[in-house]
């Protein structure tokens, strides 16, 4: 059976011109980047070039990005950073309540260390109310960390807007574009952003390599504590292969993202009015424009996500119902209760992500088979239904 994969928002395969990129680093070139002889200094050499190529990509300089483990680490920085930073000038941070939870479980740990998080409510379509972000600054805020756009339901946010508020008060602003990176046209100078996060995993690059973005004079507290890498501000030997992979992932999305933009949302769109046409009960989650190219996520009444997605794995199609989520009774999505979806029908989601190696023929492929696997799906979830009522009375 051939497989089609559609949860690129979750990861991407590495771009095979990255691998070729990264191995000569886990051999000839295995120097320490930190030590003054040949073999450190190549790999010096590659590490400020891949630099280069990632600060090229979000139109900054190459000395305000700094290499992290990932887009967890390079919000948990950005947040934990800015309020260790600042914590005499203010304790209050603003944020939205649908944040990535690398985003808001660092909130939620700096609340028990005296600082106060606010978390902004979206609208039906997952936007945030650039006046609500103004109404929320109190003298005491630090910092405001909006995403670029959701990982879930692909919703983009008016950062430039919010931007403009954060300058005009002189707040930090930080955005979370770890799926935005990559996939449209991300420049830190018209978004107005200070910080800005980054996965090298969701571009086509490896995993376990990062960065963040720190605009020239903010401040930020060291992260991690130890040598002098990374400016200071993030200490431990640089993974020199990954860094070069990323580089390189960079350099590729660059080259491809006009033409990828175009031939993803065609495919996106020809998926969502297939859906519409096809099968009745059926919810788009989020906005209907201002959406990433790649992302599809809808609710069907009475189906269960977990069904769904087993009867589509079964047909060897891999989708999400959301985050990634594994447990067998699952939370239902944060992200879509701050829609203002129920829980049931948060429970009913699927999340379609495509990438570079969907095809027009596999959404026809996929159209195909839906309506009968939520069929399928709407009738299990009721038999469910039933089991857990007689379970209860008896
Ligand atoms: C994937 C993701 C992250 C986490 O990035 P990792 O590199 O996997 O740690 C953070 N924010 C968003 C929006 C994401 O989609």
């Amino acid at each position: 059976m051939n497989r089609i994969y559609l949860d690129y928002a979750a990861t991407t395969p590495t771009h095979p011109e990255v691998v070729q990129a990264m191995l000569p680093y886990f051999t000839d070139v295995f120097g320490n980047p930190s030590t003054p002889y040949a073999y450190g200094q190549e790999a010096r050499k590659a590490v400020e070039e891949a630099r280069n190529k990632v600060a090229s990509l979000i139109n900054a300089q190459s000395e305000e990005i700094v290499f992290t483990s990932g887009g967890t680490e390079a919000d948990n920085f950005a947040i934990e950073g800015v309020a260790y930073a600042n914590e005499n000038a203010g304790n209050h941070i603003i944020t939205t309540s649908i944040e990535h939870h690398a985003v808001i479980e660092t909130g939620k740990f700096l609340e028990k260390r005296g600082f106060t998080v606010t978390y902004l409510p979206v609208d039906k379509y997952g936007l945030v109310n650039p006046q609500d972000v103004k109404k929320a600054i109190t003298d005491k805020t630090i910092l405001i960390s909006v995403m670029h756009a959701n990982n879930e339901v692909g919703t983009i946010e008016s950062i430039s807007e919010i931007g403009k508020i954060a300058k005009e008060r002189g707040i930090i602003f930080h955005t979370d574009a770890v799926q935005t990176v990559g996939h449209i046209p991300v420049d830190v100078d018209e978004l107005g952003v200070d910080l800005l996060s980054i996965s090298a995993h969701k571009l086509y690059g490896p995993k376990g390599i990062g960065a963040l973005y720190i605009k020239k004079g903010t401040r930020l507290a060291p992260f991690i504590h130890g040598g002098q890498q990374e400016r200071r501000q993030r200490a431990g030997t640089e993974n020199t292969p990954a860094i070069v992979g990323f580089g390189k992932a960079a350099e590729i999305a660059a080259e491809e993202m006009t033409d990828e933009v175009k031939r993803l949302t065609f495919l996106r769109d020809k998926f969502i009015t297939g859906l519409l046409g096809q099968v009745d009960d059926l919810q788009l989650n989020g906005h209907p424009t201002k959406r990433l190219p790649n992302n599809i996520n809808v609710s069907i009444d009475s189906a269960k996500s977990e069904l769904m997605l087993l009867n589509l794995e079964a047909e060897g199609i891999y989708a999400s119902a959301g985050s990634a989520c594994s447990s067998s009774n699952p939370e239902p999505s944060h992200v879509l209760l701050a829609l203002g979806l129920s829980p049931e029908q948060a429970r009913s989601a699927l999340r379609f992500t495509l990438g570079r190696g969907t095809t027009e023929n596999s959404i026809e492929q996929v159209l195909e088979v839906l309506p009968h696997i939520i069929d399928k799906a709407m009738v299990m979830s009721e038999l469910l239904e039933g089991l857990a009522r007689r379970s209860r009375c008896c």
